[in-house]
């Protein structure tokens, strides 16, 4: 759907909306999630760990957000973690280098690009300030997008704001590998913020300064990348894959991607398998899914290899993760920072493990699964529009409405209410307004039954049940309902059968 109307969705529902929005002039690329929105993507990151984290063995851990200096000395950051600025001399407005050349080329321009290619770039195209249209452009500068703390009452302990959650994760690694009695290879995962200074934060929640993001390090072996028994559960899948060679998306088998070798080896086939599985089971149409090769210079400095895995919106393809084959970059790297070795020895080698990561942003998540579920219909002279999201991911499963509030009818809704609670469904109750003005509302925060209370109920112990997208009802008793809607919640029956 279009950008807008997403907007417009999250302000009339205060799904999200601009931190400290009370207040002028507060920096943009800061969002804050109201009541269903925050359920919305608290289940997003539960839907993760459910089907990804959990089925495949992974640990979890909580990193903090603040890190000292010496973390991303070794890690890179400080030195390599920029983005090229340039100022306008006349309106002194800065923007991103590269993007204001592709603006002008149309084309992508590589983020290993050096500050005097890029200014060679800005000349041969006659590039100009997007502002205020003048070609006095200055000198591309690099521009560290770190947030810088200072820590302690001299403010002499500089640390920075994690500017991706996964440092924690290299940082932790050998403890929790001592600790978690789990042998190679060892999934290590984190949901959490993390802080980039963007020049240009844009798009609500595609680029912002603090960012969700669902990360997992994978260490393993790198001699036995295809000695990975589990593979076989994917070896017919068919990946998405959008080739350099060609720039086409072609289903490849993961059998073949490994053996013409498209990718490293088994384990980094079957983890696309299961990123691309675990998107399709959120609600994701496999057509609009898309794995898409980087470029050598394309890819982030400590990447050997790099699949971005995006979908297809109204605006555009959209990267939601990065795979990246980190190598033994980050453990190397805070091996030699703090003097610890952080190698293993299994089977009497030692090595240094090897990392593949799947970096998945959680507010981009949300912004494609509200893309793709907004859902706008006529039926007769009405027209509505609801979001088709999948049951797990809606604020509630099911909301409950007496149909007036009196004789009795609002009581028994209560008590209906509390006992879907105590068997631990998300419920929601409203008894205010006409009931297709509550229909109306629930529909567009994508909860998938309703159950409305009624006379009917007070003599045979039946409510009506409704389906969101259908808008199908069925009489059902109150006691079979627990069960039902258990049921529905995981898809093992539909209103259809009932
Ligand atoms: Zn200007």
């Amino acid at each position: 759907m279009p950008k807008e109307e997403i907007i417009n969705l999250a302000l009339r529902r205060g799904l999200f909306y601009p931190a400290a929005e009370i207040y002028p002039n507060s920096p943009s690329g800061f969002w804050d999630f109201g009541p269903d929105g925050e359920t919305i993507r608290r289940k997003i990151v539960e839907f993760w760990r459910n089907e990804l984290v959990e089925k495949e063995h992974f640990v979890e851990i909580y990193g903090a957000q603040i890190l000292p200096e010496a973390v991303f000395k070794a890690s890179g950051h400080l030195d390599s973690f920029n983005d090229p600025i340039v100022q306008c001399n006349k309106c002194k407005s800065l923007n991103r280098a590269d993007k204001i050349i592709a603006d002008v080329t149309k084309g992508i321009v590589p983020e290993s690009m050096s500050t005097p290619e890029l200014d060679s770039l800005i000349k041969k195209h006659n590039v100009k300030c997007p502002k205020c249209k003048s070609d006095q452009l200055d000198k591309v500068k690099t521009f560290n997008m770190m947030m810088k703390v200072n820590i302690g009452a001299t403010g002499d302990l500089t640390s920075y704001l994690r500017p991706e959650t996964c440092q924690s994760i290299f940082l932790d690694f050998a403890r929790v590998y001592k600790t978690s009695r789990q042998t190679l290879p060892l999934g290590i995962a984190q949901a959490g913020a993390s802080f980039r200074n963007e020049i240009a934060p844009r798009n609500t929640l595609l680029r912002e300064r603090e960012l969700g993001q669902m990360e997992i390090e994978i260490f393993f072996d790198p001699d036995k990348i295809n000695d990975f028994e589990k593979f076989d559960d994917v070896k017919d899948y068919k990946l998405n894959l959008m080739l350099l060679k060609d720039g086409k998306v072609s289903k490849v088998k993961c059998s073949d991607a490994v053996k013409k070798k498209i990718v490293s080896g088994k384990l980094v086939a079957y983890y696309l398998a299961r990123v691309q599985q675990l998107y399709e089971r959120y609600g994701i149409p496999t057509e609009k899914i898309r794995f898409r090769e980087l470029d050598d210079d394309e890819r982030a400095f400590y990447a050997k290899e790099t699949w971005d895995f995006e979908i297809e919106t109204d605006l555009g393809w959209i990267e939601l993760i990065a795979n990246n084959y980190r190598t033994d970059y980050d453990l190397k790297g805070h091996s030699a920072g703090s003097k610890q070795d952080l190698s293993v020895v299994e089977n009497g080698k030692k090595f240094m493990p090897h990392v593949f990561e799947i970096s998945a942003g959680i507010d981009r998540t949300f912004y494609v699964l509200l893309d793709n579920a907004f859902k706008k219909e006529k039926r007769g002279p009405e027209e509505r529009s609801f979001l088709d999201l999948n049951p797990r991911i809606a604020p509630y499963l099911v909301a409950v409405f007496p149909l007036v509030k009196k004789d009795g009818i609002k009581e028994k809704a209560e008590e209906l209410y509390q006992l879907l609670n105590s068997y631990e469904f998300d419920s929601y109750y409203d008894e205010k307004g006409s009931i297709g003005k509550r229909y109306a509302r629930v529909d567009e925060i994508g909860v998938p039954y309703v159950i409305t209370v009624d006379y009917d109920t007070m003599k045979d112990g039946t409510v009506t049940l409704r389906e969101r997208n259908s808008m199908e009802q069925k009489r059902v008793k109150i006691d079979t309902l627990p069960e039902l809607l258990w049921k529905l919640h995981l898809g093992k029956t539909t209103i259809k059968e009932i």
